[in-house]
């Protein structure tokens, strides 16, 4: 019920953080696993941890806000194994800003990587996945539904992730593609770790305030990758599921 074997799946920033650490989970329970992300180096670095483990892994080099990179991703990949399955939509980026003093320029940065990025990956699957079914997962925050004066861009961005999961899930549930968001608490990354750096005592309010009193790890999202993934969830969709150590529903 939970094996992915055979299916070929897309992970969007796999070749770090949480990415990675839900293209290991997929991998394990058999899928293979197309790593798409800008970074060359890093993204054949996964890849090689991928086959050390005995998956099936390539890398492809795109950008995500790139309408044409997006397009011809999926061509590469159905030309390579003549299907697709699965596609997380986890490529995001942050910039802690004041909302009165972020640029035009950075608020259509993190929109266009976070939200638009996913809609352009999403759109390109779906007519690959139309006739077979499939599964989008979409990588929201805890920002999809609290506030943080330092995250304007990207609280939108991932509220909007959420809605955009609903409306796909609605859209699509005829075609057997199950659309689903997961909301990770504060996991141990590159990305979070640039938030320790910029907000004063975040390291240790973040385990003070999760009552599994520690910070997530990227394998951390593996399991509940695996289940969306997996025909366990074939009647499961449009939900939005925190992954967070019980830190959204703690007072
Ligand atoms: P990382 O910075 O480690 O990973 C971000 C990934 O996104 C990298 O692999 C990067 O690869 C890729 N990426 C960024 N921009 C683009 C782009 N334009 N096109 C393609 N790939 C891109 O951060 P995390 O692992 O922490 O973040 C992964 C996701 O999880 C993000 O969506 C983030 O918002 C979300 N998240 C993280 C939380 C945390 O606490 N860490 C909490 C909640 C959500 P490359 O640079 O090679 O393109």
């Amino acid at each position: 019920m939970f094996g992915l074997q055979g299916r070929v799946a897309i992970v969007t920033g796999g070749n770090g953080g949480i990415g990675l650490g839900i293209a290991r989970g997929m991998a394990e329970a058999g899928a293979r696993i197309v790593i798409a992300a800008r970074n060359a180096s890093k993204s054949r670095a996964a890849v090689d941890e991928l086959s050390t483990m005995g998956a099936e892994a390539v890398a492809i080099e795109v950008d995500v806000t790139s309408e044409t990179a997006v397009a011809s991703m999926t061509e590469d990949v159905m030309r390579r194994w003549g299907r697709l399955d699965v596609v997380v939509n986890n490529a995001g980026t942050n910039i802690r800003t004041p909302p009165h003093q972020v640029t035009l320029e950075q608020w259509r940065t993190v929109m266009d990587t976070n939200l638009t990025g996913a809609f352009l990956c999403a759109r390109a699957a779906y007519p690959h996945m139309k006739t077979t079914g499939g599964k989008i997962i979409n990588i929201g925050s805890l920002l999809s539904t609290f506030g943080a004066a330092f995250a304007p861009a990207y609280g939108a961005s991932k509220g909007g992730l959420v809605q955009l999961t609903k409306s796909l899930a609605v859209a699509w549930a005829a075609d057997n593609i199950q659309v689903n968001a997961i909301l990770p608490g504060w996991i141990d990354t590159d990305l979070s770790r640039g938030a320790r750096r910029e907000i004063l005592g975040l390291e240790q309010s973040a385990v003070a305030r999760t009552p599994m009193g520690r910070w997530g790890r990227p394998d951390d999202l593996a399991g509940i990758a695996v289940f969306l993934s997996s025909a366990a969830s074939d009647f499961i969709t449009g939900t939005a599921i925190p992954v967070d150590g019980g830190y959204s529903i703690a007072l």
